[in-house]
């Protein structure tokens, strides 16, 4: 039998660590690595350039690994759609730095009319459509290795952490200013997997690969951080089972009827899939949460607080860092949203309307979430083992 690092209920869930590997692995995943190529699904609509309201511009938004100039339309579509090898340096003209970092937005934005446009009241973001938005393919947009890094990258994630999202004191039970911290942390996680899982392992050679060193050192050194992940990903995934109906009935269209039939086909079988509902049926038990007298004021106090971490997502100087850091912050506040629209009985509360780029950033996100717990499930034991010499 496999030897087991981590065990047991993942800490404030429902659900063991074993299950929910072989849950992702079996369903989960490969429900979600299908959907997320759904034409409905690959499309994110998202504001790009930096207007930081924290601090001025620090420079990196000219980052020259991560950046992309701001180009004139009709630079764009051919080279881009084009696979990237085979193009000059001619041809990238207007990307200050390599093929890779290049952000696609060369899309239509009449593929995002159709549904509601309502406020969230957990993000920053302007959700309304205007002239500053871009549609980016989420599938020519890995989120993976950037280069981004140093004081830039560091200032974000410390003013996450310090001032937004102060780590709870040990010792005291406060689930609900716990859940902030474990969610932020998850997702930090999830991009350093994500990093590790995409490297950019030779310069010259344009090498990509796995870097395990860095899994080890970034996230499998530290299990708070793992469990952080697995806690993340269980949250996530009760906000998308919470409202199966709202999310089956939803509106697919993208004009391919094929293709939206598949989409609503997937989302139905995750919503509602009976080995998860069997095995797994409360990945997370948001009705104990805010309950008590102080309910109402921690629940606007940790609304404030995400609020203010979204609007920092403005000042991730790397364009692509910026476009996965919004998408997935969109998508944990649309976690939070889904989750609070009960009412006393613990019933979906009927006026829960999510917008398209909700949707999509909250199963982009579960995806992402879910990689990330299967590569460290899968690459796990094996970088402990060859890299921290356990
Ligand atoms: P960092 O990851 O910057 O961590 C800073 C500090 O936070 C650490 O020293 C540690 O004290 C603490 N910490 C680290 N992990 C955790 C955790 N899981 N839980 C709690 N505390 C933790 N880079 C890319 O290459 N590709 C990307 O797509 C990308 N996306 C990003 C998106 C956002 C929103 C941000 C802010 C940064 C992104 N970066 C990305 C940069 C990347 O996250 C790192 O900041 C960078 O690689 C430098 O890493 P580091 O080793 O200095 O530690």
């Amino acid at each position: 039998t496999e030897s087991r690092k981590y065990t047991g209920i993942v800490e404030d869930c429902c659900c063991d660590y074993e299950t929910v590997d072989s849950l992702n692995k079996e369903v989960l995943h490969p429900i979600l690595q299908d959907l997320v190529t759904t034409p409905f699904f690959r499309y994110f609509k998202v504001k790009l350039w930096c207007d930081c309201p924290f601090w001025p511009d620090d420079g990196m938004c000219r980052l020259r690994d991560c950046s992309v100039c701001e180009c004139p339309e009709s630079e764009f579509p051919e080279p881009f759609k084009k696979p990237f090898h085979g193009l000059s340096a001619d041809d990238l003209i207007c990307q200050e730095g390599k093929p890779q970092a290049t952000v696609d937005r060369t899309l239509d934005n009449k593929i995002f009319r159709g549904w509601i446009e309502v406020d969230n009241p957990w993000t920053y973001d302007d959700e309304t459509d205007n002239a500053e938005m871009t549609y980016v393919n989420l599938q020519l947009n890995p989120e993976r290795y950037t280069g981004y890094t140093g004081p830039s990258a560091r200032r974000i994630w410390e003013t996450i952490y310090t001032e937004n999202c102060p780590k709870y004191p040990s010792g005291e039970f406060c689930q609900e200013k716990k859940v902030l911290y474990k969610l932020i942390s998850g997702l930090h996680s999830s991009i350093s997997v994500h990093i590790a899982s995409d490297y950019l392992l030779d310069e010259t050679d344009n090498l990509w690969g796995e870097n395990l060193e860095l899994l080890y050192d970034r996230v499998l050194k530290h299990p708070e951080r793992v469990r952080n992940l697995y806690f993340t990903f269980l949250f996530v995934l009760r906000a998308v089972t919470k409202a199966p109906d709202y999310l089956e009935q939803a509106e697919y269209n993208t004009g391919n009827l094929e293709e939206d039939l598949k989409t609503q086909s997937l989302v139905r079988q995750l919503v509602y899939n009976p080995k998860l509902q069997t095995a797994c049926p409360l990945p997370f038990d948001e009705a104990k949460l805010w309950q008590g007298e102080s309910g109402p004021e921690l629940k606007q106090q940790i609304q404030k607080q995400f609020r203010n971490i979204s609007a920092l997502m403005d000042c991730v100087g790397c364009e692509k860092c910026r476009l996965w850091g919004k998408l997935q912050i969109l998508g944990l506040g649309t976690a939070l949203k889904i989750l609070f629209s009960v009412d006393h009985q613990n019933y979906i509360n009927q006026q829960l309307q999510l917008q398209r780029n909700e949707v999509i950033a909250l199963m982009n996100l579960l995806n992402r979430l879910s990689e990330s717990v299967k590569f460290v499930h899968d690459k796990g034991p094996y970088a402990e083992r060859i890299v921290g010499g356990k």
